[in-house]
């Protein structure tokens, strides 16, 4: 466009004036454990006795509903506002709510843009200490837009041990330093994994990666989840291990990054 920009990010910001701090869960790559982690660290924020809102930016991988057991729950409307779907003591918006689970979202960039900023402006959100977005793999147009037009408090990144993950998560650290919002941690998802039948360690995707990462490029670890079945089948169950076993070691160890976030 004539000035200069000609960007869909290059819009007004997105005023959120009832949430207080707003939180990005990001990751360089899909499946590393994002939505998982996401949804633990919201679980863990309310443990800690603050309101805690949910986003799902995953426009095109939705999973938020699923993994907070409301994948059928529809939305309901409050005047011009929709109320976002509750359980679990946390308030949720995601696309996956207005579509069906098997429906493709083919839609292209701006009307993505577009949905992003409505299920964002016209939910009433009510008054929320923390916002925890689970952001879209990688850094494209939606992380920009949300970097640029919603005022992110801070940003965490989820990556496995791998380098090549390892990779694409320091690639996402630049991007957020490029857009000043402070990045407020690393967190080695599938860290190691320990046997269920003989408790014998195996480090699948290797490990200490994004410890070793963190402190290369100087931002705080901000801990480390075994590859576990049970956080698995706990977010497919829609009961997150943060709840079914919240005094294990998987919850204490969401819970000690809610509290360093
Ligand atoms: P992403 O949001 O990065 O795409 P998800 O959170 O959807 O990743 O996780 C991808 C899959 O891996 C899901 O089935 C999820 O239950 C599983 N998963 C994530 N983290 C773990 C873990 N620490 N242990 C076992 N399974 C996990």
């Amino acid at each position: 466009g004539a000035g200069g920009h000609g960007h869909a990010t290059s819009q007004a910001r997105i005023e959120l004036p009832g949430v207080r701090h707003i939180i990005a869960v990001a990751s360089g790559k899909g499946g590393v454990g994002k939505s998982t982690t996401a949804v633990n660290l919201a679980l863990g924020l309310t443990a800690l006795g603050l309101k805690v809102a949910l986003f799902d930016a995953d426009i095109y991988g939705p999973s938020i509903p699923r993994m907070l057991g409301v994948a059928s729950v529809k939305p309901v409307a409050n005047g011009k506002k929709v109320m976002p779907v509750t359980n679990h003591g946390l308030s949720m918006m995601s696309i996956g709510f207005m579509i069906a689970e098997d429906d493709p979202i083919i839609w292209r960039g701006p009307m993505v843009m577009g949905a992003l900023e409505q299920l964002l402006r016209d939910v009433d959100w009510g008054t929320q200490d923390v916002m925890v977005v689970d952001m879209p793999p990688g850094t494209g147009d939606t992380q920009l837009t949300m970097c640029q037009r919603v005022a992110l408090s801070g940003a965490v990144i989820v990556s496995t041990p791998q380098d090549i993950a390892l990779l694409d998560a320091k690639r996402g650290l630049a991007m957020f330093r490029r857009v000043d919002v402070p990045v407020l941690g690393l967190i080695e998802n599938m860290s190691y994994h320990l046997c269920t039948n003989c408790g014998h360690r195996e480090d699948v995707f290797s490990h200490g990666g994004a410890r070793r990462t963190a402190q290369e490029l100087g931002v705080p670890f901000l801990g480390e989840l075994p590859l576990d079945i049970r956080i698995r089948s706990g977010s497919d169950e829609g009961m997150p291990i943060t709840l079914s076993d919240p005094e294990g070691d998987h919850a204490l160890a969401y819970k000690a990054i809610a509290r360093a976030v």
